[in-house]
């Protein structure tokens, strides 16, 4: 099997900052950014997060979630994805918006419509191109797994516990999005509820797996100040 192309991001950043002057300053000026990240693991595939500069700290989040959450989660997590993100085209175009008119919280396109990775070019290297999109204003409401997020919400009183961990399971929320369209464009006949059934199960298992470890340093720091104490 032939292996796709290793993008470098320097590669995609440098071909962004080559395109002709009039095409970049009028994408500038109507506010689209780009933020390029890869999954710190694996070599590809490369992830170009287009979105709108009102919008960068939901990219930046979206790129932590790519770059170290997605590395924080177990192995056997990530082995679910592993033929997924070798079979991925080279460079997958995330186009990150607040909502979807059909309410939707990602879909995979059919044809690449961020124009300036809709046509290939030599900067690509060979590598396919594939996209979607991710509306996070959508992810932020949306009711995951009501049940055990209840349950793992209840380990953590207040504070700033609670708040990191609302925080990562928002980022696990948008990385299992990613993933579910990037099985989609991988094996675009597999069914809708094996699909979801596996990025539901890397959700639940990383996020379960982030609050056990979470735990676990609780329980120490409380076990150290008690020995303190004695
Ligand atoms: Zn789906």
């Amino acid at each position: 099997m032939e292996s796709e192309h290793i993008l470098s991001p320097a590669a995609v950043e440098e071909y962004l900052r080559s395109l002709p002057r009039g095409i970049r300053w009028r994408r500038w000026a109507s506010g689209r950014r780009y933020r390029v990240t890869l999954f710190s693991d694996r070599p590809g595939p490369l992830i170009v997060i287009a979105h709108s500069f009102r919008d960068a700290a939901m990219a930046q989040q979206l790129a932590h979630a790519v770059e170290q959450d997605w590395a924080a989660a177990p192995e056997r997590c990530r082995e679910a994805y592993h033929e997924i993100l070798w079979k991925a085209p080279g460079l997958i175009v995330v186009q990150l918006r607040r909502r979807n008119v059909c309410g939707c919280l990602g879909h995979r396109h059919m044809l690449v419509k961020e124009t300036p990775f809709a046509e290939p070019h030599d900067a690509f290297g060979g590598a396919r191109v594939g996209e979607m999109d991710i509306a996070y204003k959508r992810v932020e409401t949306w009711q995951a797994l009501p049940l055990s997020d209840t349950a793992l919400d209840a380990k953590f009183r207040e504070g700033s516990r609670l708040e990191e961990f609302h925080a990562r399971q928002f980022r696990l929320r948008m990385l299992s999005v990613l993933l579910h369209e990037t099985n989609h464009l991988v094996f675009p006949g597999e069914e809708e509820s094996l699909v979801r059934q596996r990025s539901l199960g890397f959700y639940h298992d990383a996020l379960a797996s982030y609050v056990e470890n979470a735990m676990a340093t609780l329980s120490l720091t409380i076990d150290r100040s008690f020995s303190r104490l004695g």
